[in-house]
């Protein structure tokens, strides 16, 4: 495989049509390039890259944009410049660290750690808290007693099956109202209401008292359940 890569890079240049070598060759230099990085195309004009099979040239599910070289595969555009590398929102710099974003720019979406689970029940739908069952599958968690808890994670989707679960991140649901704020202003609880959250620290006998995150602004939590709870005397 790696010793056909650089063969199907000279072909790409000469599998080309005369026509449209002749255009890239022209948008190439560096400066109309660093440009062209630093804005949005406002109409790509996508080619397929083309491959070669048995000595005859294929195009290939991989486009490429004539005006500002972004690639695409299937629908997925993927942006790459020297500096990021990225097929969503957040670019890629760096691999030493990893950037979440703060908040999420939709509504009931997730930044963070993210696993696939079966959900056994979650009437509340998405940013409903969950815990582990004895038969291995979520389900809403509930302060109540610990035989509801401890919360492990965040539903991302409604419903039950096999669901997006958020272990660790920032979550961001609109309907939520939270403080913000030093000591115990900003921290959130699990709720004794099913698959709920809450502010309000649990004080009843048996309930639990686990701390799962904290608010990052009034619609935003960076959730970091603790394994360390409480139950309350
Ligand atoms: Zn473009």
């Amino acid at each position: 495989m790696k010793k056909n890569k650089p063969k199907e890079t000279e072909k790409i240049s000469t599998a080309k049509p005369a026509t449209k070598t002749k255009k890239v060759s022209k948008a190439v230099p560096t400066k109309i390039v660093k440009k062209e990085e630093s804005r949005e195309c406002v109409t790509h004009k996508w080619v397929p890259l083309v491959g070669n099979d048995k000595g005859k040239n294929v195009p290939t599910f991989l486009f490429t944009c004539l005006n500002c070289g972004d690639l695409k595969v299937g629908t997925q555009t993927i942006k790459i410049s020297r500096y990021r590398l990225d097929m969503g929102e957040l670019p890629m710099n760096s691999i030493a660290g990893i950037k979440l974003m703060n908040g999420p720019s939709v509504d009931a979406t997730a930044s963070g750690l993210i696993i696939g689970a079966d959900i056994e029940t979650n009437v509340q739908g998405i940013g409903a808290p969950l815990f582990m069952k004895a038969n291995g599958f979520l389900a809403a968690a509930n302060a109540t007693t610990s035989a509801t808890a401890p919360c492990v994670g965040l539903a991302m989707d409604s419903g039950t099956g096999n669901k997006r679960v958020l272990l660790h991140g920032v979550f961001r649901l609109d309907a939520w109202a939270w403080s913000t704020g030093p000591g115990t202003a900003g921290l959130i609880y699990l709720d004794i209401s099913t698959g709920t959250l809450t502010q309000l620290r649990p004080s009843g006998t048996d309930q639990v008292i686990q701390p799962v995150g904290w608010a990052l602004a009034s619609n935003c939590i960076y959730f970091m359940p603790s394994m360390m709870y409480l139950t309350h005397i």
